[in-house]
């Protein structure tokens, strides 16, 4: 039988070696990591490989993928990254902790565990300049004192997560304002915070420049996990994998033609009116893959070939030094944004290498 085009194809054994060196890493300045599974959608194979590795808890961002990874069977801590109000009840079912930034959503997060006789753990989250989510530090005290009234609610610790909406770089500033807060807190109402979450994949340079890391005890990590980067600057982190993850898809046409389209210009069927560059006659191949299942410019080939263009089901291929043929394969690499759309698409068969898995299959 041929193998499934498109299919992405998922490397067990390069994802638990990223998890085992980062996890040493930072252990090393005694920071726990954090395996952050919404990029794979909670896929379970590729979370047992991070927990093999050695990541200490899990994190999603939506309970859905949460409850995809418990039903397969996985034994972990799992931590929600993201809470709404109108899903507080699910929320105390499905996990144990969840991060937060508002007082009426802990509210009904407390009424829900009692409810249900539990006590909800809660992570808070603080605003240290990328505007994103959390409590800006001003209100801070005023937050936690109002959290710490919930009788179902246990504050085990505080976050930030920098470099998702502004940009903003974590440095020695933000990183010590945080530990700040933690003392803060801790005197004021008398408190031990134990999770000091610093941020993400875009903490890694920080994280090697500094002497002193603070109370930072713990870092949220996706890409690096999963393509061996940190995301600040994209650079590869030395000796991770990252290739873990390989998109192939099939050459559908090959043909020799002109590089300037002929006819009067128009739109595309994006809306856009294209210009070209005239190559003169080059052999040109179609990949039966498109931008309704794919970030195209995330993607990147090998060698000889060059992506020049693409619309909702092809991805042309300037293919003159290579000679594709009808029914060969092409891989790509992915970045984080393709990685997320290839891993969401129902057209990409998710398949498996160097698979060493307890679950059930
Ligand atoms: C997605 C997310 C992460 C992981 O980010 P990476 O850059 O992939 O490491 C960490 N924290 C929060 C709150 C997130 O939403």
């Amino acid at each position: 039988m041929k193998s499934f085009l498109p299919r992405i194809e998922i490397d067990l054994s390069k994802l638990r070696d990223n998890a085992r060196i980062l996890c040493e890493l930072y252990g090393q300045k005694g920071i726990s990591v954090m395996g952050v599974s919404k990029a794979v959608l909670g896929e379970p194979c590729i979370i047992e490989a991070m927990i093999q590795g050695g990541v200490k808890y899990i994190a999603d961002s939506r309970l859905e993928n949460i409850q995809k990874m418990k039903a397969a069977g996985l034994l972990t801590d799992f931590v929600l990254l993201r809470t709404a109000l109108s899903q507080a009840e699910a929320v105390v079912k499905v996990v144990d902790i969840s991060f937060n930034s508002e007082i009426e959503t802990l509210r009904e997060l407390s009424y829900y565990a009692s409810e249900n006789n539990k006590v909800h753990q809660t992570v808070i989250m603080v605003e240290l300049g990328d505007l994103r989510e959390g409590v800006l530090p001003c209100n801070l005290a005023e937050f936690i004192s109002k959290t710490l009234s919930f009788t179902h609610i246990e504050i085990v610790g505080i976050g930030c997560n920098l470099a998702c909406y502004g940009g903003i770089k974590p440095d020695e500033r933000n990183m010590n304002e945080l530990s700040e807060q933690v003392n803060l807190l801790e005197q004021e109402f008398q408190i031990r915070l134990e999770l000091i979450s610093g941020g993400n994949s875009a903490n890694h340079e920080w994280y090697k420049a500094t002497q002193n890391v603070g109370r930072v005890n713990n870092l949220r990590l996706g890409e690096s996990l999963l393509l061996g980067r940190e995301s600040m600057n994209r650079k590869a982190i030395p000796d991770l994998h990252t290739q873990a993850f390989q998109l192939v898809a099939e050459v559908i046409e090959s043909k020799s033609k002109p590089s300037v389209p002929v006819g009067m210009v128009g739109q595309d069927a994006f809306g856009n009116s294209p210009t070209f560059q005239d190559r003169g006659i080059h052999q040109r191949s179609i990949v039966a893959l498109g931008r309704q299942d794919i970030l195209v410019s995330g993607l990147k080939l090998d060698g000889d070939l060059e992506i020049i263009g693409s619309s909702s089901d092809h991805i042309i291929i300037d293919s003159e030094n290579h000679n594709l043929q009808v029914g060969d394969e092409v891989s790509f690499d992915l970045d984080y944004g393709s990685l997320l759309a290839a891993m969401t698409s129902p057209f990409i068969r998710k398949t498996f290498v160097n698979y060493n898995s307890d679950l059930a299959a």
